[in-house]
């Protein structure tokens, strides 16, 4: 799993391709992203007081790492990263302009 909450990707596929947006959450067992704003469904929700109407709202619900791109913050370019292991830590490294990200 590349990517974490606070990476800003772009949406490489569905509707929403070629918008960018913040990783809110990561689901790294499902491979799945949670990205502000993105991926919306809509969701009936039912009354919770009486005399409340329903509604229906709109939810992101989490996207599949392979339907985005990292954006690099240090570049401003859509990016793949690769790792570099430093004294037993372990880097992100933008594959565009070599930076630490
Ligand atoms: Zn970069």
């Amino acid at each position: 799993m590349k990517l974490k909450k606070d990476d800003t990707v772009l949406i490489t596929s569905g509707k929403d391709r070629g918008r960018k947006g913040k990783v809110l959450e990561a689901f790294p067992k499902e491979s799945r992203i949670l990205v502000e704003g993105m991926n919306l469904r809509k969701k009936h929700q039912k009354p919770r007081k009486t005399g409340e109407k329903g509604q229906i709202i709109e939810m992101s619900v989490p996207v599949h790492i392979s339907d985005v791109k990292l954006i690099c913050p240090k570049c401003g370019k859509a990016t793949r990263i690769k790792y570099k292991i430093t004294e037993g830590k372990k880097y992100r490294i933008c594959k565009k302009c070599g930076q630490e990200i």
